[in-house]
């Protein structure tokens, strides 16, 4: 029978605390004891979020994981149960590993962010069990990014690289080894509860350094982008030639969809041997050629209808369904297209369209 799982975040009036990198470190040891914890790790020069058996293997260093935090709560392969034919009939058995308690920490806030993207399809005409069972079970204790990337862009949307969405607690690092703890949410308050002696309060003077660093990195960033203005041009502009022009070089290979953080495409197959086997959930791409294909019909045959959807999902039909954008800003699909497609410059494309709509085409003044 379907259980109703209650994920919906419940946030408390957020807390300002101050807690040093030992006290963390004594937390996470403690934590260990009892529950499974995921940082980022580097190995074999990536940096991806992992399990993690001791505070000594997290990579603090400046910068996101490779590929996003989405992974720890919609795995890239997972069993949604696994079977086997006996003289009896069909045994089947669901996955054991959802129910463990976990924590997460040092993500970045756009991943913790993109979380709150996820939940609202994972929980929409369908609660999804595996889903929601890892994320009722996991805490998330976030990072900012005192140091973005140049790919980076959280800003452009509205968002901020000290954005609080979907973290239990944020740490600002604001000196060497101390760092300023927002306790946002009542698991983050029951975490605060049990470490009490590790926090003390944060003073007015760190909390006014915290918001100055953040004034300070903000004026790095990207300005705002007109999403609103973007939207309104998808609405109407579905069949518009540019689109051919926009998508140009996309070789379809569904990297963006699979490092996006809010990408949430997948495809389920049954893999068995003998009496044997499993149903398995996979990550799958609109990116991908044979995504939409069916056997009298392929709604997007071409590479740039297949681009189009990517764009329009994220800035139109996301917002159309949930009042939000599907982009947190991460950057990942501008980093590591092999392609050099930008989602930057596809907005920045989108853009010009707007201008030239509303001052008309240019006329060369001789013809
Ligand atoms: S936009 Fe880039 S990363 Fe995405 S499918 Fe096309 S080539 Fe691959
Ligand atoms: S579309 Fe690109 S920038 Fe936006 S969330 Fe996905 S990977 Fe990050």
């Amino acid at each position: 029978m379907q259980t109703t799982i209650e994920t919906d975040i419940k946030q408390v009036e957020t807390m300002n605390k101050q807690i040093s990198k030992k006290a963390i470190d004594a937390i996470i040891s403690e934590l260990t004891e009892g529950c499974q914890i995921f940082a980022p790790v580097v190995q074999d020069g990536i940096k991806l979020y992992k399990q993690i058996e001791s505070p000594e293997q997290i990579n603090w260093g400046h910068g996101n994981c490779h590929r996003s935090l989405k992974e720890l709560f919609f795995p890239i392969t997972e069993p949604v149960f696994s079977f086997r034919q006996t003289r009896k009939g069909i045994q089947i058995e669901t996955p054991g590993n959802h129910n463990k308690k976990r924590v997460v920490i040092g993500a970045r806030p756009c991943d913790c962010n993109a979380l709150s993207i996820t939940d609202k399809v994972f929980k929409w005409d369908y609660e999804d069990e595996l889903y929601l069972s890892f994320r009722e079970n996991t805490l998330i204790i976030g990072v900012s990014c005192i140091q973005p990337e140049p790919f980076c862009f959280c800003t452009a949307l509205n968002l901020s690289p000290f954005d609080e969405t979907g973290s239990d607690i944020l740490l600002t690092e604001t000196g060497k080894g101390i760092y300023h703890a927002n306790i946002i949410t009542e698991k983050g308050v029951a975490l605060f509860e049990r470490f009490k002696e590790h926090f003390t309060e944060a003073s007015p003077d760190q909390s006014a350094r915290k918001d100055a660093m953040l004034k300070d990195i903000v004026s790095k960033m990207p300005a705002p982008f007109p999403m609103q203005d973007i939207k309104t041009w998808l609405d109407k502009n579905f069949d518009h030639p540019v689109w051919e022009e926009i998508a140009l070089g996309c070789i379809g290979c569904g990297t963006c969809t699979y490092l996006c953080p809010t990408c949430h495409c997948f495809d389920i197959t049954d893999e068995s041997r003998g009496y044997a086997g499993e149903r398995l959930r996979n990550w799958d791409s609109c990116a991908f050629g044979h995504f939409t294909q069916m056997p009298a019909h392929q709604p997007r045959p071409l590479q740039w209808q297949r681009f189009r959807q990517r764009v329009m999902h994220k800035f139109k039909y996301y917002i159309d369904r949930f009042s939000r954008l599907a982009c947190v800003g991460c950057g990942r699909c501008r980093s590591l297209c092999p392609a050099g497609k930008d989602t930057v410059e596809v907005i920045q494309t989108l853009q010009k369209q707007i201008d030239l709509a509303e001052t008309g085409p240019k006329t060369n003044k001789k013809g």
